[in-house]
């Protein structure tokens, strides 16, 4: 074999235009519309051909154009205000700095298998990473202190193209590292940073990258890399290819590795936040290495490594969330029996919703809600799908008291708006509008914004995104060599008059991206009104596994060849950030009909606003809390169907429902000066009402205040002090575990009158037996509310009720008082839980009812 010795080029960038490379390695200029400009200008071609990669723009750049710049006085005072703006933005003061700044020592790392934050950094699928990738961005504009721990995938996710028949084929082309914004972590000494992870009979060893996201730095791990064996560099070769071990390999390294990378790198984590259960092998490494570290016990250490983790599930269907067969757990996590001295069953059962149930797969969304204190699911909807689903776990305690509770997602406005809107903004909403998005009364002044110039607007970004479209149309066909014919016709396809409507995302089954071609002589009739005529642009990408998925692309493809709709109807290939940007700038109106309630929350429906544009969704994830009847349409009320294939009947039904009788009448109808009056309110009752709430600084400043501040001083708490408290704490629970089965609820009495008047008190005694545990070691309650036909509590109220004294052979009485205020059938019971200052929430099995 001929040995290859590698080296790396670098472009020669004179020094006083050296800032650019300052500027291309902080992914910062990716959000900041100035700086964009900047890359655009230092050569347009280069930058479109290199899908906006900035450093690698940078490395081709001809050298005669560089030195050209020196000279250039207008660019180079844009680069002056660039280089300053960065600057401003990494020395100012943060939200998090003002508001909990005597946190010094707080260190939140975000795990995650995928970040997306930029196209020209391929390595996300879709809304699981984008969401990621705004949640660092987020984190930076506020100023949290944390870091980004993620995988980088020697192939990314793969690229989209469709075959003459539409059917999609995927390519892997292989990133180069060192022409994307990434360089590798080096100790003092010059040394790559390297983690080694115990895999069966070998050590599997992965370096460590940095992308720069603003303040906040993002890990990626490497294991593509000489020490390791051809198969062993596969781990990072691809997001979710490979089977089930693969999956294991990889989610090890995320987990256990990402973990020790960023220990080597000197941080250690007062709050780990594990975004979906890829990661949750994390909290093993940590309870392992505490329980070395400190000398403790299984259980002490997990309670403790409990109080610093965080988890956000995102997926409402038990299939999509990660199950492995018990064998592949042994396989790999067999080493972690051992050091966590627990056997296997007791391991298995940390991620068995049934612990005793040996049939049952392992399953990392179950780990993670057993080791995390704090639990999420992504809108207000899916945090009660995710109790449901889950509530097994917790045994005996009512569905609307199961410990996950939610935090919807947003998006981060800046990434997603238009250089035109952000100008737009700065001139109407103030200066500083970006610095709080999350502020409504700012998004109040979108009112003072004249309709002539909003409007402007939005047909100028429409404008793009038609040319855009014909250029990728045209690109896409001559790539499979079509006819020259047809590729001229591309030039005619949209019409920057008519109205838009854009449907982009994963094509998985769920998500019913053909629900609209259900009555296609009824479609015909709508996007061809001579009057009102109505077009459709479809991106996205299927699963390389999930045929289900590919045929609705092919479908779509040939529908869209059919004469009728051929102009109005085109679906672009190979989905990413810059194609949703074009999209979300320039549709009218973003469609979306998943099947309620699979769509945890979705979030490409809340970058259309900030731009101006309007929802048609069905009613499901965050649009149940984002309608608002005047910013967009709901399609159906809400309602879950048992019959699948009528409730696609019903919900087209209602598409063309409102698309012809609401959507198209008030897009058309224009005054005497052109403007559609009706539908610019509706846009900026869109832009007031959903972006100060669907952002990642509100979304952020949520995880901070709800989550990440409270598992911060929790763990501090249990670890100061060589753990003393977490020991002590940890020896209290053992006890009350050991005597729960003594806890009894042995009686209970009305005092007084059981028929009381509104605005009375209903009084209530009852004598709780305790074993050997004190009244202060338990929380006596009565659980009451109005009774529902089925004779349940379906919105319980709790009191407290408080023991008096001295116990009669480990009986306590407690009393407690229900407050009546209004008349009707209520119920109550009563209910025991343990109490302790650090226990934050409800521990499975600790429920005793009357
Ligand atoms: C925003 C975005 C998504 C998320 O879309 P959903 O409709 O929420 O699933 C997926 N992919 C890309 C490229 C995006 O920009």
């Amino acid at each position: 074999m001929i040995q290859i010795r590698k080296f790396s080029i670098l472009p020669r960038v004179p020094e006083r235009i050296k800032a650019l490379e300052r500027i291309a390695s902080n992914l910062w200029w990716a959000w900041n519309p100035e700086a964009i400009s900047l890359f655009r200008r230092l050569d347009e071609n280069l930058f479109s051909a290199t899908n906006h990669n900035a450093i690698k723009m940078l490395g081709l750049v001809d050298q005669d154009r560089l030195d050209q710049l020196v000279d250039d006085s207008g660019f180079l005072s844009h680069l002056d205000n660039v280089t300053q703006a960065l600057d401003d933005y990494m020395s100012a003061s943060t939200w998090f700095k003002e508001e909990h700044g005597d946190r010094t020592d707080m260190k939140v790392a975000y795990f995650s298998a995928e970040f997306g934050l930029h196209e020209s950094l391929p390595i996300y699928s879709g809304g699981l990473g984008v969401l990621a990738g705004d949640h660092l961005k987020a984190a930076s504009d506020l100023g949290i202190p944390l870091v980004g721990v993620g995988l980088l995938y020697q192939q990314g996710y793969f690229r989209q193209y469709l075959n003459a028949d539409g059917w999609q084929q995927e390519h892997y082309p292989q990133n180069d590292f060192y022409t994307m914004v990434c360089e590798i972590e080096r100790d003092g000494s010059g040394e790559e940073v390297k983690v080694s992870i115990e895999y069966p009979g070998r050590t599997v060893v992965a370096r460590v990258w940095k992308v720069q996201v603003g303040r906040v730095p993002l890990y990626l791990l490497d294991a593509n890399i000489p020490e390791n064996s051809p198969e062993d560099r596969q781990i990072t070769a691809q997001l979710y290819g490979g089977d089930q071990d693969m999956r294991v390999r990889q989610e090890l390294l995320l987990g256990v590795g990402g973990l020790r990378a960023v220990r080597a790198l000197g941080i250690e984590p007062s709050v780990c936040h594990m975004n979906e259960g890829h990661s949750a092998f994390l909290s093993i490494e940590k309870i392992a290495t505490a329980m070395e570290k400190h000398k403790i016990d299984f259980d002490t250490a997990s309670k403790t490594v409990a109080s610093g983790c965080v988890f956000t599930t995102h997926t409402p269907v038990e299939a999509g969330n990660d199950m492995f067969p018990p064998y592949l757990v042994d396989t790999y996590m067999a080493p972690f029996y051992k050091r966590l001295g627990i056997d296997r069953e007791k391991f298995m059962g940390l991620g068995r919703q049934h612990p005793e149930d040996k049939g049952e797969p392992f399953c990392m969304t179950v780990l993670a809600l057993r080791l995390a204190n704090h639990a999420n699911g992504v809108s207000k909807l899916h945090g009660q799908v995710s109790r449901r689903m889950w509530k097994k776990i917790w045994p005996d305690v009512p569905e609307g008291d199961v410990p996950i509770s939610s935090i919807t997602n947003g998006i981060h406005v800046k990434s997603v708006l238009s250089a035109e809107m952000s100008q737009l903004y700065d001139r109407y909403l103030g200066v500083d509008w970006g610095d709080r998005p999350g502020d409504h009364s700012i998004w109040q002044r979108v009112e003072q914004i004249p309709d002539a110039e909003l409007w402007r607007i939005h047909e100028r970004r429409k404008e793009r995104l038609v040319a855009f479209a014909r250029r990728r149309m045209k690109r896409q066909l001559g790539v499979r060599n079509a006819p020259a014919s047809e590729i001229q016709m591309a030039d005619s396809i949209l019409d920057p008059d008519a109205l838009t409507i854009g449907f982009a995302r994963r094509f998985a089954t769920y998500k019913r991206g053909t629900l609209i071609f259900r009555d296609l002589d009824r479609l015909a009739k709508i996007v061809n009104d001579p009057n009102r005529p109505v077009q459709f642009i479809f991106a996205g990408k299927a699963h390389p596994r999930d045929n289900g998925g590919k045929e609705l692309i092919a479908h779509i493809v040939h529908v869209s060849r059919r004469d009728e709709f051929r102009r109005r109807i085109v679906f672009l290939e190979d989905y990413d950030l810059n194609v949703a940007r074009y999209l979300v700038q320039g549709v009218d109106v973003w469609l979306n009909n998943p099947r309620r309630p699979l769509e945890a929350s979705g979030t490409s429906g809340m970058k259309g606003p900030t731009n101006g544009n309007l929802n048609m969704s069905v009613l499901d994830g965050w649009w149940v809390e984002g309608f608002a009847h005047d910013n967009g349409w709901a399609i159906g009320g809400g309602e879950e169907y048992s019959d699948l294939n009528y409730q696609d009947e019903v919900e087209s039904r209602a598409m063309y429902e409102l698309l012809e009788k609401e959507v198209a009448p008030l897009y058309y109808g224009r005054q005497a000066d052109g403007l559609p009056r009706g539908w610019i309110h509706y846009m900026k009752r869109s832009m007031m009402t959903v972006c100060p709430t669907f952002n990642t600084n509100r979304m952020v400043q949520e995880y901070t205040e709800r989550f990440y501040i409270d598992a911060h001083d929790g763990f501090v708490d249990l670890t100061k002090g060589d753990l003393s408290t977490g020991r002590e704490y940890a020896q209290w629970l053992r006890r009350v575990e050991q005597e729960w089965k003594n806890v009894a609820v042995e009686d209970v009495t009305t005092l007084g009158d059981d028929h009381v008047k509104v605005g009375g008190d209903l009084r209530v005694m009852a004598r709780i037996k305790l074993g050997s545990l004190q009244p202060s070691d338990v929380n006596v309650e009565l659980y009451h509310g109005d009774l529902d036909a089925a004779g349940q509590i379906s919105s319980p109220n709790t009191v407290a009720m408080s023991g008096n004294g001295s116990g009669d052979g480990g009986v306590f009485s407690f009393e407690g008082s229900i407050p009546c205020q209004a008349s009707g059938q209520h119920g109550y019971a009563v209910r025991v839980l343990p109490q302790n200052p650090h226990l934050d929430r409800l521990e499975p099995g600790l429920i005793r009812w009357g």
